[in-house]
C-alpha cells in the first residue's frame, strides 16, 4: 500500500472493530451488507442491528449484493467486503464504476489472510490501483484515523466510493445468527418498514 493518502506508515495497520464503531457512528441508518465471517463477526459484535444484512454462505458477491441494493433504494448502502473475498470477485468493480450510485460506499478490510477459514495469506494485489482502473473513487487508510478521514470524504463524495483499510487481523466472539431467511427477512422489513411477521 502506498501511505500517500494517509501520510500514515506503512507498517501500521488499523483496528478493524475500532473502524467499523466509527462507521456505525457515522452512519446510523445505512443499510449494511457484510461479508461472511470476520467482517460480520465485527459488525455484529458493534451492533446487531435490523439493517445489518450477514453474507451466510455467499463469499465472493458481497460488493455485488451492496450494487444491486444501492441501485434499488436511495438510502445509504455500506459494503464490509474482505480482501479475500473482493479478490473472488474483482470484475465487480467495474460494474460498480458503470452503474456509479452514489449512495453506495465499499469499505474493503484488508487484513491480508483468509480469516474465517484459518488465516491461509491472501495473495493481495493493490485493490484501491485496481479500483480506480475500473473508473472508481478509491483511497487507502491503515490507521483509524486515517479511516475516519477516508471515509467522510467517501460518504460526501458524488458517486460511488471505496476505501481501503488495512487491518489486523481478529478474530471477534460475536456470531451473529445463522438464520438466513430470518436475516434476510429482518432486513429487508428494516429497509420497507414492514412490521409484518418476523
Ligand atoms: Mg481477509
Amino acid at each position: 500500500m502506498s501511505s500517500e493518502d494517509t501520510g500514515d506508515s506503512d507498517r501500521q495497520r488499523a483496528d478493524q472493530l475500532a473502524c467499523t464503531e466509527h462507521l456505525l457512528q457515522k452512519s446510523p441508518d445505512a443499510a449494511i451488507i457484510a461479508n461472511l465471517g470476520v467482517a460480520s463477526y465485527a459488525l455484529a459484535s458493534v451492533e446487531d442491528r435490523p439493517r445489518n444484512f450477514y453474507c451466510w454462505g455467499s463469499m465472493g458477491v458481497t460488493t455485488s449484493i451492496g450494487l444491486g441494493l444501492a441501485l434499488a433504494t436511495d438510502e445509504q448502502v455500506i459494503v464490509l467486503e474482505g480482501d479475500g473475498s473482493l479478490l473472488m470477485s474483482l470484475g465487480v468493480l467495474s460494474t460498480v464504476a458503470a452503474c456509479g450510485p452514489s449512495n453506495l460506499v465499499i469499505v474493503v478490510w484488508e487484513n491480508e489472510v483468509y480469516g474465517t477459514t484459518g488465516g491461509q495469506p491472501v495473495t493481495g494485489i493493490e485493490y484501491a490501483d485496481a479500483a480506480r482502473a475500473c473508473g472508481l473513487w478509491a483511497r487507502e487508510a491503515n490507521t483509524v484515523e486515517g479511516f475516519e478521514a477516508r471515509y467522510a470524504e467517501a460518504l460526501a463524495y458524488d458517486g460511488a466510493a471505496m476505501v481501503v483499510c488495512r487491518v489486523e487481523p481478529v478474530d471477534p466472539e460475536a456470531r451473529p445468527q445463522l438464520d438466513f431467511a430470518h436475516v434476510t427477512r429482518r432486513f429487508r422489513d428494516a429497509l420497507t418498514d414492514d412490521e409484518g411477521d418476523r
